[in-house]
């Protein structure tokens, strides 16, 4: 089967996403018209900025259309700024709120790490990924405060005052990591998302 998997490409990380979507044998698709959307089997909003990614969207009639999107099920991961956007509620976010496509039952601090460090990498013990730990690395990087029932923890890290805060969670095909694997040469998170597109994608009948 072919596999296409579109990124989101209004602004941020998306060509690092495309360069290890084609290390896997799967042809990446640059997403910033509504009909782009059309014959994709999974979606990653890449990492960058959620406020300036939202706004564009809008600009561009995206919203709608992804949030479309996100509702029928299809499979989407979101980094960082892309998980912002997921999450159904945000904290943090700039006066006047700012465009969320939301289908994530969570709520983000917009900024959690932001203000103790702005970036810095970590090793991930991940079960679904197996071992080793993997490299993590977190700029300006959000974090989940709160989950609801149906989503699943994947990963956690050290927070602000040492506590453990969520950053990658599962809800059925969506998938959200507060940090940016794309940036570094690790293609186990990649080659997981993958994974669960090619999984729905077969799942599904053709013309049912
Ligand atoms: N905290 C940023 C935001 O609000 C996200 C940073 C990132 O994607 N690296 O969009």
């Amino acid at each position: 089967m072919n596999t296409t998997i579109g990124v989101l490409a209004l602004q941020g990380a998306f060509l690092e996403h495309e360069t290890m979507l084609r290390q896997l044998g799967v042809r990446p698709v640059e997403v910033r018209k509504p009909e782009q959307l059309t014959g994709l089997d999974g979606l990653i909003i890449p990492g960058g900025e959620s406020t300036t990614m939202g706004l564009v969207a809008e600009r561009w009639g995206l919203v709608a259309p992804l949030k479309a999107w996100v509702q029928s099920g299809k499979p989407t991961w979101g980094t960082c700024a892309g998980m912002i956007l997921l999450a159904e509620r945000a904290i943090g976010q700039k006066a006047g709120g700012q465009p969320l496509i939301g289908g994530l039952d969570v709520t983000v601090n917009r900024n959690y790490f932001g203000r103790q460090a702005d970036s810095f990498e970590t090793l991930l013990h991940v079960p679904v990924l197996g071992e080793p730990p993997i490299r993590a690395v977190f700029i300006r990087a959000p974090a989940i405060v709160e989950i609801g029932a149906g989503v699943d923890v994947l990963a956690t890290t050290a927070g602000r005052a040492g506590e453990e805060v969520i950053v990658a969670v599962q809800q059925g095909n969506l998938l959200a990591t507060a940090f940016h694997p794309e940036l570094t040469n690790d293609l186990r998170w990649h080659a997981y998302f993958v994974s669960q597109v090619t999984h729905h994608a077969s799942s599904i009948v053709p013309g049912a």
